[in-house]
């Protein structure tokens, strides 16, 4: 963003703080200063030099959860999050506890294939001992073959169509049984399926953290090389690489992948899953906050489970309202975190519902994780997961 137009957003703020209605970590803390009017006003100090770039202002601003609750409801049309990107930008050599993390991440991020066989020694070494002492938190095994080993196209007798997928990098070394279930759906249904290993991060960690010129490089990347791919379709399983893809890329690029989209929409377009059942059972849906405050993506994962017959779609309170999970802010704000996200368990526990359902790997992770600390019994299932379980059930 441009420094003059920077400005022009930042001053079109009349403080009348709706935006602080909705926002989980003012919510949270009742903390003016941790809330969104709040950041947008510090923001505004920064650049005109009444405040100085120090540690506890970057605290204020990468407190953020960059999870857009705020962005839809401001009626001065400000897109705060992307003034928190910027803000991020200029101060992040202020925020000294991310230094190294910033290091790693720029040499790592994009070398992510050839490092996972090291990560995963380290994780089963140092961590899975430390995890069962109750020393560290639950954090899923790396595996032992990501989704993406290679490029592979899977032909299809029937041939309807040919689409690729977009893992992101949580499906491709943590999960990539979501990304298998996905191909399996496809492939049943008659698309060839292209997986390509030439796949890179969105971008989106490094963002998050200020580096906006090594994210420009990563999209810039996926970009030439998606564009590429002769698909119908570029299917992805994570709502924060499709938000960032589409409404981000042509921020820092001027370009974006042509034809990204999220799975759900996919699905109820080509309406090709009519006619599955499952064993009576009920489950819950969890709005993450890129799909729904970032897409406008409510209605189509409901659909889908309501169209699977046995199923009983049971609403939790607040749906839509954060996890707590927001990434590398789950490790830097764990409390608040926690808070946000011990809400969500107690409403998805009081439905009784034996499976949570959502469409965000970085949401089940969170969700996995509070689940398994506060002894609950339900199931944690990406959508594409419950799909391809129905089809084979
Ligand atoms: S993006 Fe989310 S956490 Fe950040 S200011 Fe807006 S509502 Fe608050
Ligand atoms: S909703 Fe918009 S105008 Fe109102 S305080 Fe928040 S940023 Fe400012």
């Amino acid at each position: 963003m441009i420094e003059s137009t920077y400005s022009h957003e930042l001053s079109k703020c009349v403080r009348c703080g709706i935006c602080k209605t909705l926002c989980p970590t003012y919510l949270t803390t009742r903390n003016e200063a941790i809330g969104a009017r709040g950041r947008v006003a510090m923001l505004g100090a920064l650049l005109a030099k009444r405040l100085h770039p120090t540690k506890r202002l970057a605290d204020m601003i990468y407190s953020c959860m960059l999870c857009g609750a705020c962005k839809n409801v401001c009626p001065a049309g400000i897109d705060i999050p992307e003034l928190m990107y910027q803000g991020r930008i200029e101060l992040r050599n202020s925020y000294r506890k991310t230094r190294l993390l910033r290091k790693s991440l720029k040499y790592t991020i994009s070398r992510l294939d050839n490092l996972a066989p090291f990560l995963r020694a380290c994780q089963k070494m140092f961590y899975q001992p430390l995890h069962k002492a109750g020393i560290l938190r639950y954090i899923p095994e790396i595996s032992a073959r990501p989704f993406k080993e290679s490029t592979q196209v899977y032909k299809n007798t029937k041939k309807i169509g040919r689409v690729a997928i977009f893992a992101g990098c949580s499906v491709n070394y943590f999960y990539p049984n979501i990304g298998r279930a996905l191909s399996n759906i496809l492939l049943s249904k008659g698309y060839e399926v292209v997986i390509f290993s030439g796949e890179l991060c969105c971008g989106a960690p490094l963002r998050s953290m200020g580096l906006e010129k090594e994210a420009s490089g990563l999209a810039q990347k996926n970009i030439e090389h998606f564009n590429k791919v002769r698909a119908e379709a570029i299917l992805s399983l994570c709502p924060t690489c499709t938000m960032v893809i589409k409404e981000q890329y042509p921020l820092l690029t001027g370009n974006t992948i042509r034809n990204i989209m999220d799975v759900n929409e996919f699905f109820t377009e080509k309406k090709m899953l009519d006619g599955l059942e499952v064993a009576p059972r009920t489950v819950t849906y969890h709005d993450p906050c890129h799909l729904s405050y970032g897409l406008g993506v409510r209605d189509k994962p409901r659909q889908i489970l309501r169209s699977i017959k046995g199923i009983e779609l049971s609403e939790m309170k607040h749906a839509d309202e954060c996890c707590g999970f927001a990434g590398f802010f789950s490790l830097h704000f764990k409390d608040i975190s926690n808070t946000i996200g011990k809400k969500k368990i107690e409403n998805i526990s009081a439905t009784s519902a034996e499976t949570v359902v959502t469409s965000c790997p970085g949401c089940i992770m969170q969700l996995e994780t509070l689940r398994r600390e506060s002894n609950n019994k339900f199931r944690v299932r990406h959508i594409v997961e419950v799909i391809d379980e129905a089809m084979n059930e």
